[in-house]
This record gives C-alpha cells, sequence and structure tokens, in this order.
C-alpha cells in the first residue's frame, strides 16, 4: 500500500516532535489538512512545540480526546529521503528519533512568521534642494538600475550618512520597502572563471563531472599530496552539481579554514556560498535553513551538521580532510560525517567526494575492496616538490635538560634564517608544560574534576584542565607538602618551546599558532594570514598549522616529537601519527622552493616513523590493514563503546559489571564484550566514568543486539549510559 500523503481535516496523523518521548503522537490535522512531512506546531500538555507530520496516526486513543495540530509552518516540508535519512541515522547510532529531529531543525525561530526588513530602491520624486551628499546616492541608484540596497548598503556604497538616505525617503526620491529577511543567496556561476588545470587535474576533474552528470550515487576517494590542486578539481564536480541544477555541500573539518575557503568559491563562481557552523548567527542559520530548503541556496560551505539541512536537490558532498577526526564529535548525537555523508548520498542519489592527502584507513579499505572509486592526484601544482624527510636521532643529541631544540635542527633554522626563509617548529601540545610537579614531594598538580593533570598556561598565568576546562592560577605552595617555591613544570608545551626558540635566535621574529591564543576565528585568521605574507621568521606552531595552511616562504619544518602520538593504546595511533607527521612535513616547500622536514625522534627504526621517512605510504597502509584484520578490529570488524558515567563510582561499577554478566544478547550474535575497566580518563567534571567495549564480526548486526543488551536495565538515579558506534577513540 502506498503511504498516504495527505491528511484532510481532522484526519489523525502522527507527529514526531522534539521533545524526549519515545513514540510520536497522534493528532488532528488542522483546518485545510497537511500533507506528510509538514512542519508543525503541536499543544503538548501547556506548550507549543514543533513536530514534523511523519505519517498516519496509530488511532489507538479516544478520538474525542486527540488535540488538533496548532498550525503548518510556513517552511518546505521535510521530504521523504530526509526521513528515511533521519530513521537510518537513528538505528544506526542507536539514537532516538527526537534527538535526531533536533539536529535536524537547529535553527532558531522556524515557526516565526517571515521576519522583515527595509530595503532602498530609486522612487519617483525629486530632491527639494541638490546637495553633492543628495546626489551621489540619486546615481548610485541610477549606476544599478532598479536594484535594491539596505541603508547600510546604500549609505557606504554613496559615502553618505543613513539620516541623507531617510531624508530623500521623506521627499519620494528614495523608496522604502519591507521585504522578507530570509532572501535567497546570489546565484553561483559555473562558467565564472574556470582555473587552468594542469593535465592531473584536468583528467580528474573530468572524472568526477562525469560522476555528477550519471545522477546516480558513487563515492570517490579523491587522493592528493599536499598542495597538488585537489580543491580546484573538486570545485569543478561542484560546478558541474549547479550545471545540473542540484545542490552541492562541502564539509571542512575546521571552521578556520572557512574564510580563506570562501574566497575561493566566489573567484571561482563569482559569489559567496552560504556557510553553515557554529560561528553563524542565529538569524543567518535561519536563513540557510530556509533557503536550503526552497533552493535558494546552492552550495552550502559548512561543519558537519550541515548534513542535516533540508536539501531540496543535493547532488553531491564533498568531504574534506576525510581523515580529521573532528567529523567525529558529540553533537547530542554520535555520529561519523563521513560515514553519515555516504548515507545520505546513497539515498538522494548523490556523489561523494572524498578528499585527503592521507586518507583513513576506513577509507583506504573500502577503496581497495572497489567499493569506493579512486583518484589519484600525484604532481604538485607548480613546481613544488614534497619535502625531503629525515630523522634527527635524539638518542645522540647533545642536548641539555629542559631544551627540545636539538643541535641538529638548530643548524638547519640558522640556514633558513640566513636565506630569509621561514622556519615551522611543531609540537603538538598546548600551554606551556603538560605537567607542574613539586621537586620537594613530587606532587603532580591534577584537576579537582577529572583525573587529568593540569597544563600550565604562561600566557594566562593560568593552570587549565584539558579535559574540563578549570581554571586556576598557579599556587605559590605545593598544594600536597605546602612547601613554597619547588613547582617546577615538566615537559614542553608550544608555550615553553616558543621561550627556547627565543633564547637561541634572540633576533628573530617568532609567532606561536595554538588555537587557544587567539580570540576568535577571524583573529587567528588575520594572524596566519600575516604568518604567510612573512611577517615572522620562524612559527612554533601545534596541531592547528597541519590543517590545510598555506605558508609559501616556509622551507623547513621540524617536528620536536614525533614520537609524542606513539604512546598510548590507542588503536588508531599508528595511523594518526603517520597523518599528522605527513600533513606537517607537506607544510614545507609549498611554493617554488623545495622543503625540508627534520623528525626528532628517540625511536628512528619504529616502523611508523621509517614508513613516515621512506614515504612509502602504500607500505604502511597495507602494514597497517594487516595488523587490524588480524585483530579483528574496524574497519574489518565491529566495535562500539560503551560510557558509563555517575558522581557515584560504585553505582557506574555496580551497572558494568552487571551489563557484562547479562551479555546474552551480544554472544547471540557472536560478539565479545571487554570490561569493565575505567575510561582512560577515568573522571571528568566530577563523574566517574566506566567502559565497556563491544566487538563483532563485521557483518553482525551490532546494532538490534545492543539496542537489546543495553535495553534490559533501567537507569536509576545521575548514572547515564552513551553508546558510541565505531569510536573513533577509546577516551
Ligand atoms: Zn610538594
Ligand atoms: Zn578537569
Amino acid at each position: 500500500m502506498d503511504e498516504q500523503d495527505f491528511f484532510g481535516e481532522g484526519e489523525l496523523v502522527a507527529v514526531l516532535t522534539t521533545q524526549p518521548l519515545d513514540r510520536k503522537l497522534d493528532y488532528k490535522a488542522p483546518e485545510g489538512g497537511c500533507f506528510r512531512g509538514a512542519f508543525v506546531e503541536v499543544p503538548l500538555g501547556p506548550r507549543k512545540v514543533l513536530g514534523v507530520v511523519w505519517g498516519k496516526g496509530r488511532g489507538d486513543f479516544d478520538y474525542s480526546k486527540v488535540r488538533s495540530v496548532n498550525r503548518v509552518l510556513d517552511v518546505a516540508p521535510m521530504r521523504d529521503e530526509m526521513r528515511g535519512f533521519l530513521e537510518r541515522v537513528s538505528e544506526y547510532t542507536l539514537t532516538p528519533m527526537h534527538a535526531m529531529l533536533r539536529l535536524a531543525t537547529r535553527a532558531p525561530g522556524l515557526s516565526d512568521p517571515p521576519s522583515m526588513r527595509k530595503i532602498y530602491r530609486l522612487g519617483e520624486g525629486e530632491p527639494s534642494r541638490q546637495t553633492d551628499a543628495r546626489k551621489r546616492v540619486v546615481e548610485t541608484l541610477t549606476e544599478y538600475g532598479g536594484l535594491a540596497f539596505t541603508l547600510k548598503e546604500l549609505s557606504d556604497m554613496a559615502g553618505v550618512t543613513s539620516s541623507v538616505v531617510k531624508g530623500l525617503v521623506k521627499q519620494g526620491v528614495v523608496r522604502e520597502e519591507d521585504t522578507p529577511r530570509d532572501v535567497p543567496f546570489f546565484r553561483l556561476d559555473p562558467e565564472h572563471a574556470g582555473k587552468d588545470l594542469t593535465a592531473d587535474q584536468a583528467a580528474g576533474a573530468d572524472a568526477l563531472r562525469a560522476g555528477v552528470r550519471s545522477g546516480k550515487y558513487g563515492t570517490t576517494l579523491l587522493r592528493g599530496v599536499t598542495g597538488s590542486g585537489k580543491t580546484e578539481v573538486y570545485l569543478e564536480a561542484v560546478a558541474e552539481c549547479l550545471r545540473m541544477g542540484r545542490q552541492a555541500l562541502v564539509l571542512l573539518p575546521e571552521i578556520a579554514l572557512t574564510a580563506e575557503f570562501l574566497t575561493r568559491v566566489e573567484a571561482r563562481f563569482g559569489s559567496k556560498p552560504a556557510e553553515w557552523h557554529s560561528g553563524v548567527t542565529m538569524t543567518e542559520r535561519r536563513r540557510i535553513w530556509k533557503m536550503v530548503g526552497q533552493g535558494g541556496a546552492q552550495v552550502v560551505i559548512g561543519a558537519r551538521s550541515a548534513l542535516f539541512l533540508p536539501y531540496q536537490n543535493l547532488g553531491l558532498i564533498v568531504v574534506d580532510e576525510e581523515h580529521d577526526t573532528s567529523y567525529k564529535q558529540d553533537d547530542g548525537v554520535l555520529y561519523n560525517a563521513r560515514d553519515m555523508a555516504v548515507l545520505r548520498a546513497s539515498i538522494c542519489g548523490a556523489r561523494v567526494v572524498l578528499a585527503s592527502a592521507t586518507p583513513s584507513l576506513e577509507s583506504w579499505a573500502n577503496a581497495e575492496a572497489g567499493k569506493y572509486e579512486k583518484l589519484e592526484l600525484t604532481s604538485r601544482f607548480g613546481e613544488a616538490v614534497l619535502p625531503e624527510m629525515k630523522a634527527i636521532d635524539m638518542r645522540v643529541e647533545d642536548l641539555p635538560g629542559s631544551c627540545w631544540i636539538s643541535p641538529s635542527l638548530q643548524r638547519a633554522v640558522n640556514t633558513r634564517l640566513d636565506k630569509g626563509e621561514q622556519s615551522l617548529l611543531f609540537i603538538n601540545r598546548r600551554g606551556y608544560a603538560p605537567v607542574t610537579i613539586c621537586r620537594a614531594c613530587g606532587h603532580q598538580i591534577g584537576c579537582d574534576h577529572c583525573d587529568a593533570r593540569m597544563v600550565e598556561h604562561r600566557f594566562l598565568k593560568r593552570l587549565v584542565c584539558h579535559q574540563c576546562g578549570e581554571t586556576k592560577p598557579m599556587p605559590e605552595e605545593c598544594p600536597s607538602c605546602h612547601v613554597e617555591g619547588k613547582l617546577a613544570p615538566v615537559g614542553p608545551g608550544v608555550e615553553r618551546l616558543a621561550e627556547e626558540a627565543q633564547t637561541h635566535w634572540p633576533e628573530a621574529r617568532l609567532a606561536v599558532l595554538s588555537s587557544d591564543l587567539f580570540g576568535s576565528a577571524r583573529a587567528l585568521k588575520e594572524g596566519i594570514n600575516t604568518i604567510a605574507e612573512g611577517g615572522a621568521d620562524i612559527i612554533i606552531g601545534t596541531q592547528l598549522v597541519a590543517k590545510g595552511h598555506n605558508f609559501p616562504l616556509l622551507t623547513l619544518v621540524g617536528v620536536i616529537d614525533a614520537d609524542l602520538g606513539l604512546q598510548g593504546s590507542d588503536l588508531r595511533a599508528a595511523e594518526r601519527t603517520f597523518q599528522l607527521m605527513r600533513q606537517v612535513a607537506g607544510r614545507a616547500g609549498r611554493s617554488e622552493k623545495k622543503g625540508q622536514a627534520l623528525l626528532q625522534t628517540f625511536q628512528p627504526e619504529h616502523p611508523v616513523i621509517r614508513a613516515i621517512l621512506s614515504g612509502d605510504e602504500l607500505g604502511f597502509w597495507k602494514t597497517e590493514a594487516d595488523e587490524r584484520r588480524h585483530a579483528g578490529v574496524p574497519p574489518f570488524g565491529r566495535m562500539a563503546g560503551i560510557i558509563l558515567s555517575s558522581p557515584d563510582v560504585q553505582q557506574v561499577f555496580d551497572l558494568g559489571n552487571a551489563l557484562a554478566r547479562s551479555d546474552g544478547p551480544l554472544r547471540a550474535i557472536g560478539a565479545q564484550v571487554f570490561g569493565p575497566a575505567p575510561a582512560p580518563i577515568a573522571r571528568v567534571r566530577g563523574r566517574h566514568r566506566v567502559r565497556l567495549l563491544v566487538k563483532a564480526e563485521k557483518s553482525a548486526p551490532i546494532q538490534a543486539a545492543l539496542a537489546q543488551w543495553v535495553g534490559q536495565f533501567k537507569l536509576k538515579g545521575d548514572i547515564r549510559l552513551s553508546v558510541d558506534i565505531d569510536p573513533q577513540s577509546f577516551y
């Protein structure tokens, strides 16, 4: 039977709301009826809440007592494909539907009537007295024909104060009109300014265009070394999507990258696309949400939640830097944006481009298995080539304690300084020192709320917990033995490294790039621009510098501690270190000057370090894939993490043990449970955390079994349980 599409007045409809209820609620269709998918306002107790008409009502409730839908909202109804997508994500991530709907309606004021704003255009009247300022306003309006402007635009362009414009309105020279605030975005022109592509890039662009033209689902892994022009290539797929009248979404891993990217898109297509991330104003979010649904936004550049916008006709999703771990984070729903992009595209017949210089093992394995198409860009754009990579064996370097820049690295920096070129010293640790220890009693200063050590931030003059954000001033005396003046920093952070660099090179201009040292994304962007233009001789940076920023004058990268990421028991430690080192090294020599990357390491013969140095990427992936295949872990097996947390340590362990004992539903599908064990950070914000890990074969129906397994228990008191399918790390 076909699903019913329209419900006449008084017919029962099932409405999904954003409220935490375990079912959809029946309502009577309002006057004039409503379509399936309609966004509605419904009464719930004394409140009015947002909902979506999901289908026919269940009718298991006294009809006379069923309340009516208040009204249908003035926004495009949710499309079938979107409802299907939300249901599939909900099943996959074991997230209740109300939370999915919340994620899909994260724009305020959707139920408000469209708000209006004033615009100004040329009127019929003549000014009573002509002044230069008045003349400029009339000239500006005449020059742009019938176009309308906001008050600010018009006064800025004419170079007058807004009262001049207001004066002309009174005389009828300028007309003031009300127009809806949520206006469409400017059209993007796919033919605006095509870039000259190298043969390699042109071939890649052709393949991606053909995929988009097919109008069918498919995923391509676009692999290109840093500087190979991946962006230019996938923007041609966006162009093809625009020619076909479909919408495109480009996901970026970090807001700081958006500004630079928007400029590139504008250069290619003549206008700015829509921009969706946490830094966008609330009014703008509502405008984007509505326009995406009506087709008034052709291209969206955004963070992972842009995946849940109500596209009218989505034809392409690009996931840039697809390996980036920030695609998997908690938005209230634990999902991996890369994987969900593939799911969404497969539902709506769109193409996916996963772009990276250093793909994730998951994507690499999918490409090897033929599930994804593979595209490789080998030559770097222009003359530049990949930097030469070498290890500095720290076991033989003569280095005093509490110094981290080896003599060999110092010499390499000196050479760059003499030539007027830039160097980057990389350390993946924010703050001054990761540990503060008492030299009298050995006490290490920890966070009061977490089982984490506090990190000294000298710029802030405070200790900061990187787990929960708690800060406190550096104490004068040891909190444990109360001896004064014995607290000492241990180990390097980016601030301490800058201090050391200052002593070696007092004349050099230093710039420290760490996410916490800039007040806003804009300030950060400006800082990066200044550096890129030559405003610094030596850059001291954290992971932030690894992400796509372009420093054309940079010819040397020195990695202070290449071994840092290899410690710890994380499944992806090797993969991450490999990716990070390759990305950081790729910052050097991006213009015509050849670059060099030097890795300080105590274990130069470690397989991961050797793979990084030799540039044998294929060899690395194969070894890593073999190891994971043997261990039956992702991407060759399934895993799920269960985190229990509570202020009461006994309570979490009791529930953890009870879960481990009642593993029947998991054993039924051949899955194993490990734990409970204290989570690697065993206490965060005063809550004790216990972790269980579930491991299953790749084909096992793990979601259903997990739901049944945890469903055996009712959560009492303040205890929380969260399920993380395909965990990225085991925190
Ligand atoms: Zn002490
Ligand atoms: Zn803390």
